[in-house]
């Protein structure tokens, strides 16, 4: 089927093939063609020319805009361009050479379309190159003129050809998140697709105009389409569209029950009276009394160095252009560690790098003769203005966005712009949208004595770091967050994720008294850590550390863990560029083995895949990662990394092991599987541990696999059989069968490792052990948890693995404890209603809250 051909917008000339013996010639020439068609009156062509004197039009890349002075906008009769192509180019300014002479008659804003487009088309550099060279005039006409209306055309039309009615339903309105989907799906499109509510137009590839529509829940608005393929865009959009609406009422209710969690009392300390409280989701323990600080940018004095416009034009390019990816990397890495749905934050801002209208703005003041880095601070400011200026939260949250993109981009144009955080001298809370892992790691806990942020999870990066650094926090605790006042006072509860405001001076006081008992509590437990953690009636636990790397096992050790239970290795290839050898592998394991001097190793050979995605690996994508090729499923698939693993691991207990250890049960290194769910999946992996281990003539290791999926848990017992010991991994045991994404924000709260289907399959797993003498260790986070430890060694777990901080206060409460109330609390547990209902037995434990 023939392309259909482009019909040329009225008041568009172009003439091909042009060869002006001079810039004031080529300037004449365009002139004459928009006098010709009428759109301006012959006193404008030296009205161009003058403008010219005083200003540079040139934009970048050949392409050259010249218009006249605005004092003879009355020359314009109507809106319109005129192109002349100049295959051979013609010296414009400076050393620049124009291929493409635009000139502008605009009447009021339109020549910001035309510039929109310009703006566009110069970054596009493979088809500008194709442009002035094109025999085609459609050509020209279509860059000049798709997508946006055509010069001169009436402003807000009606709908396009094909449309459909939709209610807004998402309960927060349309905000940058969804805004961002609908514009990536929309720009799949080859047809324009635009979305009117009442008599405002938004183009849906553009998600300023977008999000300026104000769209609230209950809104009505008519989707449209036309042009290439419509049919299929319209059904594409409306996919995305309606899509969403589950999605988006979710994360409402999860908001909505997050303040209601704010509204009852809590384990832990509470308040007496009832001070203000904002509730997000502990992220790392501990009561923590302070003024609250919310982080802000420091102020920039951006000034106003005005420079030639090619190297203005370069140098914005090259920031947008940097800065588009480093949000793309922010928000691919952020999509790894914490899951689609934060990663969406970045992901939406990096669709404000390409707003045209943003570029077009700072284009005109640098055309205007301003610098760039002024010039694009002063369009930001603009746009954020206008969007703060509407009344409207959403778009006040979004002119917060553009601001801190417009930040980042000032930052890559000059080096010396880059805005850093402000911190009062006086210890404080620290108030925070979300912290980049590595602001939270250089945190000083002197000065920072707690955390909260807006955004982020249980989980994340910040979180993680904020415990290792003993700094209490809470993650999610939303927007309110942000609004409130520096110093106001404030006590923060990083386990129960509340953050109590103006306190009363008795709650202080309570506050205070609380806090010095559980000083006193853990001081008293970190005496007793060297002791085992053996229960009231003689029953040990073991206890291991989850570790990833020689250097924190004195750590771990000095906490009180008995050896390493976890070894995460995918770390070895996540935290590098490239592939680690066998050689770099094998030094690792030697070193672990070294530092551990003899106790236990459990390595857990390589989980790649689900969240944990190498990218230099270049593994196909997937739609549903944690679902698809992950752990043992990819190292059957992936013997060139599979093998130098093994081997490593081989050689090091070969070398490192000393023979008489080296035998049988009770050898210090065990390789451990990740992922399984069949038995056909142990015995392939052990036959390939059996092949190398001949092959290096090293000692026999204890195979032990990951309890991580329902299937395997369920068949225990078939998979003990072939097995040496079985370590279960909670944290995916929660998310496959919850069927909730352990990184999903919103879900958060409902992801509990207590739940009672995941304590049942926990149990099957420890039964199925049992029948074939095996062990069982618990490795997910859980473990890490004084009640969730006792719970699982009331199940019949035999070994607790978690984060060093997390070994003293386990080993405590198991050394609190009776096994035989442990295993009547563990059948109580599984069977409970739910996860909540089986926290609140917690009381029932030595009538200590957990
Ligand atoms: C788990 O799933 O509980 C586990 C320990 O493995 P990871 O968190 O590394 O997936
Ligand atoms: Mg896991």
């Amino acid at each position: 089927m023939l392309a259909p051909t482009p019909i040329l917008p009225p008041r568009l000339l172009i003439q091909l093939g042009a060869a002006p013996a001079s810039k004031e010639a080529a300037i004449r020439a365009a002139a004459q063609l928009l006098v010709a068609s009428g759109c301006i009156d012959a006193p404008y062509e030296a009205s161009m020319l003058r403008r010219e004197g005083v200003a540079n039009t040139y934009l970048g890349h050949g392409v050259v805009i010249p218009h006249g002075m605005v004092d003879d906008r009355h020359h314009v009769r109507a809106s319109g361009l005129a192109v002349l192509q100049v295959p051979g180019g013609i010296e414009w300014h400076d050393g620049q050479v124009a291929h493409l002479v635009v000139a502008i008659a605009a009447q009021s804003d339109t020549h910001i379309t035309i510039l929109r487009r310009l703006t566009r088309l110069i970054q596009d550099e493979v088809r500008l190159a194709a442009l002035r060279i094109t025999t085609r005039k459609e050509e020209i006409a279509a860059a000049l003129t798709e997508d946006a209306p055509a010069p001169g055309a009436a402003g807000p039309a009606g709908d396009l050809r094909q449309r459909f009615d939709w209610t807004v339903d998402y309960p927060t309105g349309l905000h940058a998140r969804p805004a961002a989907h609908w514009v990536e799906t929309a720009r799949n499109c080859p047809a324009r697709i635009q979305v009117r509510h009442g008599a405002e137009v938004a183009d849906a590839k553009n998600l300023i105009a977008l999000l300026q529509l104000g769209l609230r829940c209950g809104d009505g608005v008519t989707i449209s389409a036309e042009g290439d393929d419509e049919a299929g865009a319209l059904a594409r959009i409306c996919a995305a569209v309606t899509g969403l609406s589950a999605g988006e009422k979710a994360a409402a209710k999860a908001a909505a029950d997050a303040a209601a969690r704010a509204a009852g009392p809590v384990a832990g300390w509470n308040p007496a009276d009832t001070p203000r409280v904002l509730a997000g989701l502990g992220a790392s323990p501990g009561l923590t009394i302070g003024p609250i600080h919310v982080l802000s940018q420091t102020e920039v004095t951006v000034r106003d160095e005005p420079e030639p416009l090619t190297s203005g034009g370069d140098r914005l390019h090259a920031a947008l252009a940097a800065t588009e990816g480093q949000l793309r990397a922010l928000a691919d890495d952020t999509e790894r560690r914490l899951g689609k749905t934060d990663a969406g934050i970045f992901r939406a801002q990096g669709e404000l790098i390409p707003d045209t209208d943003l570029i077009t703005l700072a284009c005109q003041l640098m055309v205007e003769g301003h610098g760039v880095a002024f010039a694009w601070n002063q369009a930001v400011e603009r746009m954020a203005g206008r969007l703060s200026a509407l009344g409207n939260p959403v778009l006040a949250a979004r002119a917060a966005d553009l601001r801190d993109v417009g930040r980042r981009v000032l930052a890559q144009i000059d080096p010396s712009l880059k805005s850093g955080h402000d911190l009062p001298d006086v210890p404080c809370i620290l108030i925070a949208p979300d912290l980049a892992p590595s602001d939270t790691a250089g945190l000083d806990p002197t000065r920072v004595i707690g955390l909260a942020t807006a955004q982020g999870g249980p989980t994340s990066h910040t979180a993680i770091l904020a415990r290792t650094l003993g700094i209490p926090a809470l993650v999610a605790g939303g927007p309110a967050l942000l609004a409130l006042e520096n110093h106001t006072p404030a006590i923060l509860d990083g386990g129960t994720g509340r953050l109590y405001l103006d306190p009363s001076a008795a709650d202080l006081a309570s506050a205070r008294d609380w806090s010095a008992r559980q000083r006193a509590k853990a001081e008293e437990e970190a005496r007793a850590r060297a002791l085992p953690a053996r229960t009231r009636d003689g029953h040990a636990v073991a206890i291991g550390a989850n570790v990833n790397n020689p250097e924190q096992v004195p750590f771990a050790l000095d906490q009180g863990a008995e050896g390493v239970g976890l070894m995460r290795t995918e770390f070895l290839f996540l935290e590098r560029g490239d592939t680690p050898t066998e050689d770099d592998q094998y030094a690792t394991y030697r070193a672990m083995l070294d530092a551990l001097a003899g106790r236990p190793l459990i390595v857990r050979a390589l989980d790649i895949g689900g969240d944990k995605q190498v990218a230099h690996l270049h593994l196909p994508r997937e739609e549903n990662p944690f679902l698809g090729v992950r752990g043992a499923r990819l190292l059957l698939r992936r013997p060139d990394l599979m093998e130098p693993q093994l081997r490593a691991l081989y050689r090091a207990a070969r070398d490192g092991i000393p023979a008489d250890a080296a035998t049988g049960k009770g050898a210090p290194l065990s390789i451990m599987f990740p992922m399984i769910t069949s038995v056909p999946e142990v015995l392939a992996l052990r036959a390939h541990c059996d092949r190398i281990r001949a092959e290096l003539d090293a000692p026999e290791l204890p195979l032990g696999i990951m309890i991580e999926v329902p299937a395997a848990a369920i068949q225990a017992d078939a998979l003990a059989r072939h097995c040496d010991f079985f370590s279960i991994g909670t944290n995916d045991l929660t998310q496959y069968a919850l069927a909730i994404d352990r990184q999903n924000t919103e879900l958060a709260p409902e992801a509990d490792s207590l739940h009672p289907a995941v304590l049942r399959l926990i149990h099957l797993t420890c039964e199925g052990a049992a029948r074939h003498k095996r062990w069982v260790g618990v490795c997910g986070g859980i473990a890490g948890d004084p009640f969730g430890a006792c719970l699982l060694a009331g199940l019949g777990v035999d070994e607790l693995s978690m984060t060093p901080r997390d070994v003293a206060s386990v080993e405590a409460r198991l050394r609190a404890s009776e096994m035989g109330a442990l295993r009547a609390l563990a059948a109580r547990a599984c069977a409970q209603e739910d996860a909540a209902a089986v926290r609140a037995l917690a009381v029932l434990l030595d009538g200590e809250p957990a």
